[in-house]
């Protein structure tokens, strides 16, 4: 018997593929990660190049280590030993078959909103691999795109600041001060409102929390 909260993310799941296929965006909603990480693979033909970023979601729910295991040809930004090689890595990242990636946020309308420090997670979800799949936790789902903006500055940003510890002043305080330390890791904000070609970004949303 399905608790409250997995008959609401079902109904929620079905309505934010509806608004994400308006969008032309691929969209499906998996009730588990482990359902999650089954459809990813099932959209990714073996022999594909794949790369992804930076996602703590993706890694989480064992997809990076399901590319690594299959018969794939993996960048993995992970494996670079310099600044010079991971800059490399990032780069051969966008010319690959699939980029694998998590979004800061999503609107209840199907809009993507992600903030990025280096660029190369948000250059990949505008342009460059010839598929992106988003895996997308529904904890991530705010109400408007106001909203979406909101989390993705107020609560992902600072909890990853937290991952590189640099001297930022969220890692002091915990909340955003709209830096501008060197050690920023909020350079670049995308709004994808919109999939161009149709259902190249495909977006497997998860009824589960997943990533922050
Ligand atoms: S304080 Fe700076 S690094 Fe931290 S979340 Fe705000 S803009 Fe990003």
């Amino acid at each position: 018997m399905n608790t409250p909260i997995e008959k609401r993310n079902e109904v929620l799941g079905k309505t934010l593929v509806e608004k994400l296929e308006a969008r032309q965006f691929e969209a499906y909603y998996c009730p588990t990660a482990k359902e999650a990480l089954e459809k990813a693979l099932s959209l990714v033909p073996e022999k594909s190049s794949v790369s992804w970023g930076g996602s703590i979601s993706i890694r989480d729910m064992g997809l990076t280590k399901a590319f690594h295991a299959g018969d794939y040809e993996v960048i993995d930004r992970d494996l670079g030993k310099s600044p010079e090689e991971i800059a490399d890595l990032h780069r051969q990242g966008l010319l690959t078959d699939y980029f694998i990636t998590s979004t800061n946020a999503i609107s209840e309308d199907g809009i993507l909103v992600n903030i990025d420090g280096t660029g190369n997670r948000v250059a990949a979800l505008c342009f460059g691999p010839k598929n992106v799949i988003v895996i997308c936790g529904l904890n991530k789902v705010a109400p408007t795109l106001e909203g979406a903006v909101a989390r993705a500055r107020s609560t992902a940003a600072p909890i990853n600041a937290f991952r590189f510890m640099g001297k930022t002043p969220c890692v002091s305080t915990g909340i955003c001060h709209n830096c501008k330390s060197p050690d920023c890791i909020c350079s670049q904000f995308l709004i994808s409102r919109f999939c161009k070609p149709a259902k190249r970004i495909k977006v497997i949303l998860v009824g589960e929390e997943l990533g922050y």
